[in-house]
């Protein structure tokens, strides 16, 4: 999945700050106990995320699709003291792996698991988001961004991960679901005059698009 040659890759690496020592752990222990560990957002995208919730120092952040928990906690660096992290994972299996590692953070307090389709329990949050990731099944992205668009607070923040899909999204051969909704997402993002966004080429593409 890297898109930049290995030697430019590895600089952009060397010249971002490192994780710290607990997301280097988890990491680490998500690739030798858990299936899938390539979903975990990694090192550089963390940085991303970590520096956009330090910019924005959101009050309420919304996660699809929280996984071992990596990216909650990156987006949770940037909380104020009343800020809150709500995940959703639809997978129960990963429901205590994810908290072990909250409870060792410091605003681990202020995240918040949903275990369930998100699909179901976003609506039942009824809150006013300002910073959102989506991270989950890609065949529901559409729907996701449906649900939170008019939920955001103006000048809110809309993230959607892997929107490069590998580079399948430009492969005229790739014609699979997961692929055109992606490619309908990101065209409809571009037309939609409710926001201003910006396909960032951060490792498999981030989508980031931002509430008028
Ligand atoms: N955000 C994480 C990676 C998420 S991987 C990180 O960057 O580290 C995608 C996750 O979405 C998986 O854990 C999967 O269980 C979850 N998922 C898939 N379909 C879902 C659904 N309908 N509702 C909620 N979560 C879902
Ligand atoms: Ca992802």
């Amino acid at each position: 999945m890297e898109f930049l040659p290995q030697d430019i890759d590895n600089y952009v690496h060397e010249h971002t700050s490192p994780e710290s020592e607990l997301l280097a752990k988890l990491n680490r222990e998500t690739h030798a106990k858990v299936m899938v560990p390539r979903m975990l957002s990694g090192h550089l995208q963390g940085r991303v995320l970590s520096l956009l919730s330090h910019l924005h120092r959101p009050k309420k952040v919304l996660e699809i699709g929280t996984y071992t928990g990596y990216s909650a906690l990156c987006m949770a660096e940037g909380l104020p003291k009343d800020g809150v992290l709500h995940t959703i994972d639809i997978n129960e299996e990963l429901e205590d792996f994810a908290r072990k590692w909250f409870d060792q953070h410091p605003k681990g307090n202020q995240i918040i698991q949903h275990i369930g389709n998100a699909l179901e329990i976003i609506p039942t949050l009824a809150d006013k988001w300002d910073l959102v990731f989506i991270d989950a099944d890609k065949s529901n992205y559409l729907k996701y961004y449906e649900l939170v668009i008019e939920n955001m607070n103006p000048g809110g923040l809309i993230l959607c991960d892997n929107v490069l899909w590998s580079g399948k999204i430009v492969d005229p051969k790739a014609t699979d679901e997961d692929t055109e909704t992606l490619r309908e997402l990101n065209r409809y993002i571009t037309e939609d005059d409710r926001v201003e966004n910006v396909l960032l080429p951060v490792r498999d593409g981030l989508m980031a698009a931002r509430v008028l």
